[in-house]
């Protein structure tokens, strides 16, 4: 195999919380063993377009704390074409870029397990997204600050809920899993948590509301995963209007706020130990995986793993928050 000198280091699709402490583990632990390293602008963009950046330990500097991506990030469509492809791989050979660590989701890694097969480039991935839906590790970078943000929200909302006895449906991020519901929904007590994992019956759900309103239960929350087969938030208040048109509710779907802001310790740590650990692996001549948390231990899982399967959420917590919410 070609002695690795330079790495490149790039975010590509959604931005997640942390993916900035992961560029910086990244780039300080690469020097740290002696290489040099260079960051690709908008993700999979800049390795076609040759925007190429060098990195140095202070161009990493006062980031750890910061939200979204310095690198920006984007959802390249030319990466999906075989000849721009090419482009990229001939502009990382008049670089000299001969290796990279790639931070984003599922789709992300998808390329890159086709450019690294098509030209035998070591590449490594770091699970950056706020969905936690990859397979592979027990936490995704991004996933515990976007809990936290919508925890956050919901307590705001709790207290007009309260006062004004009202029913607030909150839509929150979760086109194909329930991660972002379930673990928020446990944090903020709410009385329904919708996800798409699990249908939803609309006439549990207003014999539900039926019954705690006759247990002097005046004021409630709903949360909904965007990706819910109830149709979203706003479906669920027409149901819920049309059956129970004395109910005051309110819809509130909180959208991009959950995908930005400072990262939680949790993810800062996250993200610089398995940012430290890319490096770790690259210069151990592994290539082709993800690196994820598993159990409190850095575990590999090749990206063809990582694609093919999906992490789902632990039904028996969707039980238990019933329970919590009688
Ligand atoms: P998120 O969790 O935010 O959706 P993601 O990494 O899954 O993150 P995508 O938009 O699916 O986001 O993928 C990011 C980028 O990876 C794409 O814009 C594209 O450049 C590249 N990519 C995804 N799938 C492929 C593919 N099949 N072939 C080549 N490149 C791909």
């Amino acid at each position: 195999m070609k002695e690795i000198k330079k790495i490149a280091v790039l975010t590509s699709g959604g931005d997640s919380p942390g993916m900035n402490a992961a560029i910086r583990a990244v780039v300080r632990t690469g020097i740290n063993e002696g290489y040099e390293m260079v960051g690709s602008i908008r993700g999979y963009h800049g390795l076609i377009s040759g925007e190429i950046v060098p990195l140095h330990s202070r161009s990493v500097s006062n980031i750890i704390q910061r939200g979204g991506t310095i690198l920006k990030s984007a959802r390249c469509k030319a990466f999906y074409e075989k000849e721009e492809r090419k482009k990229a791989y001939e502009k990382m050979q008049t670089i000299g870029i001969d290796a990279l660590v790639v931070i984003g989701g599922d789709g992300t890694f998808t390329g890159a397990k086709l450019f690294g097969k098509e030209y035998g480039i070591p590449i490594v991935g770091l699970p950056g997204t706020i969905d936690n839906d990859l397979y592979g590790t027990d936490f995704t970078i991004g996933y515990d600050t976007a809990i936290n943000t919508v925890m956050e929200a919901v307590d705001k909302l709790r207290d007009t809920a309260y006062s004004h006895d009202r029913l607030f449906i909150i839509e929150v991020m979760g086109r194909d899993a329930g991660f972002i519901a379930l673990r928020s929904g446990i944090a903020t007590g709410a009385e329904i948590i919708l996800v798409p994992e699990s249908p939803t019956y609309i006439d549990e759900m207003l014999y539900k509301l039926e019954k705690d309103w006759k247990k002097n239960k005046t004021s409630g929350i709903i949360i909904v995963s965007e990706g819910d087969d109830s149709g979203g938030a706003m479906e669920v208040e027409r149901e819920i209007n049309e059956h129970f048109p004395d109910f005051e509710t309110r819809v509130s779907i909180l959208g991009h706020i959950q995908r930005g802001g400072s990262p939680s310790a949790m993810d800062r740590v996250l993200a610089s130990t398995l940012g430290n650990a890319a490096i770790m692996t690259i210069k151990d001549g592994v290539s082709g995986v993800m690196l994820g948390m598993v159990d409190n231990e850095v575990e590999l899982t090749s990206f063809e793993k990582s694609i093919k399967h999906h992490q789902h959420i632990d039904l028996e917590l969707l039980d238990m928050a019933r329970v919590l919410a009688i």
